[in-house]
């Protein structure tokens, strides 16, 4: 009911900004415009559209995507775009509402996990399992967090620039020249997560934290262990999962327990003050933090950091 009367104020407050800046698409600009809701497609979008396009990012720098609420401006910004893309799933709820809003006006909708083969989440030993968790056990819950591996990110790019093509064919030239560059930065990037994994000394990884590096750690074939599965566990983790990580980075003499981005550190740093193991971050590149992105740093850049957080944990 609640969502009902959001939709219907968005969807009036849509047509008035429709009527009162006469708006047809392109406005401003004639470049193509696309909206995105999570920083990494972002980021693709830039890499690949250049100056063919101009690129919105909805859940902005320093927000959380799964605490996210969208306003009626994202509403209009949505029904501005001759592109939308989006992730899909749980986190994304909020996105029907906002294309149900956007209605006729919207333009091509890629969602990012129709492109890849999505996993079920996992409970790893020792994890945090939330109670709703423990209710709805037939229903599976996908992990979301498909770009974390480099090689999904390249089909994901494929998929983008294909996008771009169709909505923008007279730059499509372009879109395939950037895509090919593009690809082949990411391919460096495998290479070196490749190499560091090749070379190391151990395969597990520990977080101290939220784990939504899963997609990642298939790719490479690590191990993990973390307090939380996903993304939008608790902060607080049980006795029992504290107590699993410290004996686990004991034990095995891990040197380094990992965080990710935008978090409070608390039980990584628990961690490490009973153990001594060190404590890095490794970037999910979900958001990315307002200081970072007006730095004008990039899913690669961020990754960069992650292999070298990656030598430090797997030494
Ligand atoms: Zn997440």
């Amino acid at each position: 009911m609640k969502k009902r009367i959001v939709c219907i104020i968005l969807a009036l407050i849509l047509s008035l900004s429709m009527v009162a800046c006469g708006a047809e698409r392109p406005q401003s600009s004639d470049k193509l415009q696309v909206v995105c809701t999570l920083f990494p497609y972002y980021d693709f979008v830039r890499q690949i559209g250049g100056d063919d396009v101009d690129v919105t990012l909805l859940v902005t720098a320093g927000r959380e995507v799964h605490s996210f609420e969208p306003t009626p401006l994202d509403a209009i910004r949505l029904a501005e775009a001759d592109v939308f893309i989006c992730n899909g799933g749980e986190s994304e709820a909020w996105v029907k509402d906002l294309l149900d809003a956007a209605g006729e006006h919207i333009g091509t909708v890629l969602v990012m996990m129709d492109h890849a083969d999505v996993l079920a989440e996992e409970i790893q030993e020792g994890m945090q399992v939330r109670e709703d968790d423990e209710e709805g056990e037939d229903e599976i819950e996908y992990d979301e967090h498909i770009w974390t591996s480099p090689v999904i990110a390249m089909e994901l790019c494929r998929a983008i620039a294909q996008a771009l093509i169709e909505a923008d064919p007279a730059h499509a030239d372009g879109y395939r020249a950037r895509l090919g560059s593009y690809l082949a930065q990411l391919a460096a990037l495998d290479t070196d997560f490749r190499q560091v994994v090749d070379g190391a000394r151990r395969t597990t990884l520990v977080f101290g934290d939220r784990f939504p590096l899963l997609y990642f750690c298939r790719t490479y074939g690590l191990d993990y262990r973390a307090a939380f599965h996903g993304c939008a566990g608790d902060t607080e983790p049980s006795l029992a999962t504290l107590k699993y990580l410290i004996d686990k980075v004991e034990a095995e003499q891990i040197p380094v327990v990992y965080t990710i981005e935008l978090s409070s550190q608390k039980i990584a740093g628990a961690i490490s003050d009973a153990t001594g193991a060190g404590i890095a971050t490794f970037y999910s590149c979900q958001t990315v933090s307002r200081e970072d992105f007006n730095r004008g740093e990039t899913y690669l850049s961020l990754m960069r950091r992650n292999v070298d957080a990656l030598k430090e944990g797997l030494q």
